[in-house]
């Protein structure tokens, strides 16, 4: 399959391009259109054209080995301001971090600058993390390129945007309850969330440590993957990471469709985007089949109680003597979330609230795993609506709550999934999301790249 890293590596082989035209190329569309769109916090742009002129002698020294000894040579990517990046202001989003510059970068970071890629920028994000729209970002809102009236989804909503709109070959975003899958699918780009354990957390700001997963953004599975098998496995730093090589990829797959993802108060227009994607999949010789994942309607009260409980432990060291400015620079997200977590954690509700969170997570883990006893792998809807207007939920955390609901049981389990372009209702993109059992990502890219060769919606970018 030509995918649209090989296209870029053969334009730089034929010399067609080179690295330095290609980054140039990208920072002039976002000088050109992010002004509105506002996706980048921080731009690298002197370093990055640096980079790449010193990558070009190297290719004309070398030739292609070039590309054999550094599988992304030449790609261009941004990253979510949750990775640290030597150098390189790192924000999380909020002014408290207005001025930090960290000492070293993240295992993530690392790894995809020795295979060759160049780091554009640092995206924008609601802030820690904290949010589905980003519009809770202390360095302006993201608007969506498809209508800039409307929500990128969060809250890696710059890096969705900045592959949505064409800056950048790639980009990398944090998904701890949905921060990757949803703004893939409002913006039209893959979107995978790894397992828990497949990527080191080493120098990425941490959100709730037991469910923050390190994700991409690509116009293609198999573009993920190459990011994926690039970045994952052990450094040393992370003892929740293992080298595991889970289930290959085969023919045929048995497909199971949670019948409690399709609930009430779903919109029509994208259950029937993604039932059709599923009749799709069908056709293409899978066997489909429904299962059950009956504790679904907990999961979202599971997670806003652990991971506000995490959350608070977490921004503890923002305390303006170790680390950050004055601690009054949390926003009101960050703060509820740290009284919430602080309140479920003392003594005496620790009970009610947290344990009794951590038995349904575990009850939760139990039900995929029987699951995936069953199939190979499952689908799903990932949002329940289309993108949102913006300002619609912003002042009703509820619902902006709400907005996670087909996401985080997939956190709270330690599993994988990705989020591909299943079509359009109203000239607005909507993501279906392949659900694989842990380091079960190999399968997981194969159907969607086989999906993503039997349709073109991932083709269609939007005009800005
Ligand atoms: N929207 C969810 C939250 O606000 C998920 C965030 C994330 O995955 N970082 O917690």
């Amino acid at each position: 399959m030509i995918t649209e890293f090989s296209k870029a590596q053969n334009q730089i082989k034929s010399g067609q391009a080179t690295v330095k035209s290609r980054v140039e190329y990208f920072l002039k569309r976002i000088e050109e259109f992010d002004g509105e769109l506002n996706s980048f916090i921080t731009i690298t742009g002197e370093e990055a054209l640096k980079k790449a002129e010193q990558m070009d002698t190297l290719f004309s020294e070398k030739g292609e080995e070039v590309f054999e000894k550094m599988p992304l040579f030449g790609l261009v990517f941004s990253a979510k301001d949750m990775y640290l990046t030597e150098g390189v202001k790192t924000t999380a989003g909020s002014k408290l971090l207005s001025d930090f510059v960290p000492p070293y970068s993240s295992t993530v970071i690392s790894r995809l600058t020795e295979a060759g890629a160049i780091l554009i920028g640092k995206t924008n994000q609601d802030a820690w993390a904290h949010g589905s729209s980003g519009e809770n970002s202390d360095f302006g809102v993201t608007k969506n390129p498809w209508d800039k009236s409307r929500v990128p989804g969060g809250s890696s909503s710059g890096a969705a945007v900045s592959v949505a709109a064409g800056f950048c070959d790639f980009a990398m975003g944090t998904d701890t309850g949905g921060s990757v899958r949803l703004p893939a699918s409002f913006t039209n780009v893959v979107g995978l969330k790894p397992t828990y354990g497949a990527i080191s957390r080493y120098g990425v700001i941490a959100m709730a440590s037991s469910l923050d997963t390190m994700g991409n953004f690509a116009i293609s599975s198999s573009d993920s993957k190459k990011i994926f098998d690039i970045v994952k496995g052990q450094d040393g730093f992370d003892q929740t990471v293992l080298d595991v090589n889970g289930a290959a990829p085969k023919t045929k797959y048995t497909i199971g469709v949670p019948k409690q993802y399709f609930s009430e108060g779903m919109d029509p227009s994208v259950e029937r985007l993604v039932l059709d994607a599923i009749e799709k999949i069908s056709q293409m010789g899978h066997k489909v089949v429904e299962v059950e994942l009956p504790s679904t309607d907990y999961a979202i009260s599971a997670y806003y109680v652990i991971c506000p409980a995490e959350v608070s432990s977490n921004l503890g060291r923002y305390d303006g003597v170790r680390m950050g400015l004055n601690r009054d620079a949390f926003g009101d997200e960050a703060k509820r979330r740290i009284m919430l977590g602080t309140y479920v954690l003392e003594s005496g509700y620790v009970d009610a609230y947290y344990n009794k969170a951590v038995a349904v997570r575990d009850l939760i883990k139990s039900e995929f795993e029987q699951a995936f006893s069953k199939v190979d792998l499952m689908l799903a809807p990932v949002s329940p609506t289309l993108p949102f207007k913006l300002g619609e939920k912003s002042n009703d955390p509820l619902s902006m709550y709400l907005a996670d609901v087909y996401t985080v049981a997939i956190n709270i389990a330690g599993v994988c999934a990705l989020s591909v372009p299943c079509g359009f209702s109203d000239d607005l993109p909507v993501g279906l999301q392949i659900i694989g059992p842990s380091f079960g990502e190999q399968m997981v890219f194969d159907l969607a790249q086989s999906y993503q060769e039997a349709t073109d919606w991932h083709t269609k970018s939007p005009k800005l």
